[in-house]
């Protein structure tokens, strides 16, 4: 499997481009410098020589040409408290106090499908868990990241709604199409996916007659339903649903047409395992 987490790491739209981070090379040692026009990272100096070059500069934020990681984020976050926070001042400190989000959001850790920067969601407004695959596993007993979350977004922050947003050229659904149903997972990242079992048999049942590359698609989203049902097993949920105190989401965002389709499920009418959509939209 090619993770193309490296690809990720490209931030389009903006002046950064690592093209060499596409190739399987190792990374190199100067990440925290990056050339701000379509840099090759074989003509970058190393961090070391950059500094000693700069010596007396280490603040700036862009020295001929090299964008300092630490410098940009810097440079982001004084623009977040000057351009958002001190204009909104008393949003904010009421904000330190407590949060009252009516959302939780359950989506993939990928760098490219932050939530926040796709749906616009701002402080206050959505708890958040992201990991590979955006899935909600069946709940097991112990404990896990997932179990607090959502412990603490419905039974504390009482949140009204819960979105699980997939995603297009999800890695982590291709790993689990590819994982080899008769053998023991043989990493952290199958373990893991092999939460979305369900789906995947679901996904090859239906889906037999299309290509690898659309059953992963397919996969992708029957993942999200899958995981929609899961959460009816965890303590509170399904009661919170049924007394229409919670409602629960799918959300899809395809990167490579910038769509993104929403949808709620209607567990009323529920049968075992088995869903019913409604209300889905198609912003484009
Ligand atoms: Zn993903």
């Amino acid at each position: 499997m090619v993770w193309p987490i490296r690809e990720s790491l490209c931030i389009t739209g903006s002046r950064i481009i690592c093209s060499a981070l596409r190739s399987n090379a190792p990374y190199p040692k100067f990440m925290n410098w990056i050339k701000t026009d379509g840099c090759h990272a074989t003509t970058l100096p190393s961090f070391k020589e950059k500094q000693q070059e700069d010596h007396g500069y280490e603040n700036m934020a862009e020295i001929n040409g090299y964008m300092n990681l630490f410098g940009l984020m810097k440079q982001r976050f004084l623009n977040f408290k000057n351009q958002k926070y001190i204009k909104e001042l008393e949003h904010f400190q009421s904000l330190a106090k407590a949060q009252y989000p009516k959302f939780m959001v359950i989506a993939c850790a990928d760098s490219r499908v932050c939530p926040s920067n796709v749906l616009g969601f701002q402080p206050g407004e959505v708890f958040m868990i992201r990991n590979i695959a955006n899935l909600v596993p069946i709940m097991k007993n112990g404990a896990s990241e997932c179990n607090a979350a959502l412990e603490f977004a419905v039974s504390t922050l009482q949140v009204e709604n819960i979105l699980v947003i997939g995603h297009s050229s999800c890695a982590g659904i291709e790993a689990l199409m590819n994982m080899q149903d008769d053998t023991e997972p043989r990493s952290f990242i199958h373990n893991w996916v092999a939460n979305g079992k369900v789906a995947k048999l679901k996904t090859k049942a239906a889906t037999s007659h299309l290509s690898f590359d659309q059953q992963c698609k397919f996969c992708e989203k029957e993942s999200i339903n899958q995981s929609l049902l899961n959460l009816l097993s965890y303590p509170g949920i399904e009661d919170r649903v049924r007394k229409e105190l919670v409602s629960i989401h799918g959300g899809y965002y395809d990167f490579s047409n910038c769509s993104f389709e929403k949808w709620t499920l209607d567990f009323k009418e529920r049968e075992k395992n088995s869903y019913v959509v409604k209300e889905k939209e198609l912003w484009c």
